[in-house]
């Protein structure tokens, strides 16, 4: 098995969560399976799911194939826009736990928040229920803007632990980030590579990969870890997933970072996924 250590990073409720995950979006079957026990040998012990990648029996069929026991590995899923009712949102939870064969989950988010249906504070009361009840350990939410987020801390008292964004080179999320130091919350970047997006390409970062012996992947993941966000990339092959966590070893210089962050830009979502009007189910 791999020991290559992940830093840990305190969380607002006290909890600890690696500083880098690993993305199991498409990863299904016993081909997902297969890449998650590679991801666990590799060292990656922190797996994000959700309800809606229909993955979360494969997540669990992975944890007990591996060689890591389940209490060194955190686990994340992900309540549905179709359940943010009170009742449907906990037994998400439950099912999520009977999809997956867990006892718990380390991590249950709000996927999306979907403000026409405006139930996503009813879902959060149930997942501080399921919280309560030990069904999961630490809980947050997903692409919620602050205005979002200030309404579950005014109306529950209960801050998000993490909220987990779109982030990467073209979208660098400058402000929603800060909003999320100030409130103590980690900030999770979803297509952290920016999937397919052309980041990679950039010839800007391309020439700080060759000037740090590293690839272009390493760089940009190297730059999340440096901007204080917590990135979790998908990758196939056994060589990328290794190469993707292999980014504690090295430093970007304060211009380097700034070379990064110029990239971004108004419209750099890469499909216009704006959580104030776009709804998942
Ligand atoms: P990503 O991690 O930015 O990019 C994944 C793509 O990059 C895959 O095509 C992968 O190819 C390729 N890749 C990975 N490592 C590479 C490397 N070292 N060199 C070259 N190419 C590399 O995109 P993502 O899967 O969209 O995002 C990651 C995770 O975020 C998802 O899996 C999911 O868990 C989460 N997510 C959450 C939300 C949300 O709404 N909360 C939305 C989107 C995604 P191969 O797979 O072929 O290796």
């Amino acid at each position: 098995m791999n020991d290559i250590s992940v830093p840990q990073l305190k969380m607002n409720d006290g909890n600890v969560i690696p500083a880098l995950g690993f993305g199991t979006y498409k990863l299904n079957g016993s081909a997902g399976v297969e890449t998650m026990v590679n991801a666990l040998k590799a060292g990656y012990r922190l797996l994000d799911s959700a309800f809606k990648y229909e993955n979360e029996g494969a997540v669990g069929e992975a944890i007990r194939r591996s060689e890591v026991p389940r209490e060194k590995i955190l686990v994340t899923s992900k309540v549905p826009g179709l359940r943010h009712s009170y009742r449907e949102a906990y037994y998400s939870v439950e099912e999520s736990l009977y999809r997956a064969g867990l006892d718990y989950y380390d991590f249950y988010l709000i996927h999306w928040p979907n403000p026409s249906q405006d139930l996503y504070v009813e879902a959060w009361q149930a997942l501080i229920e399921a919280r309560r009840k030990g069904l999961v350990r630490s809980i947050g939410c997903s692409n919620f803007l602050p205005e979002h987020m200030q309404r579950l801390i005014d109306e529950t008292g209960v801050v998000p632990a993490v909220n987990q964004i779109e982030l990467h080179p073209y979208f660098i999320q400058r402000e929603q980030r800060e909003w999320h130091d100030q409130h103590g919350i980690i900030t999770q970047s979803w297509s952290p590579l920016g999937r397919d997006n052309s980041a990679m390409q950039e010839p800007s970062i391309k020439a700080i990969a060759e000037n740090h012996a590293k690839s272009v992947a390493q760089v940009i993941l190297r730059w999340h870890v440096q901007l204080g966000a917590l990135p979790i990339p998908k990758a196939t092959s056994p060589s990328r997933q290794k190469e993707n966590i292999s980014i504690f070893d090295f430093e970007l210089s304060a211009g380097e970072m700034d070379t990064i962050n110029s990239l971004d830009r108004p419209d750099g979502r890469r499909k216009d996924q704006h959580p104030a009007y776009y709804e998942e189910y």
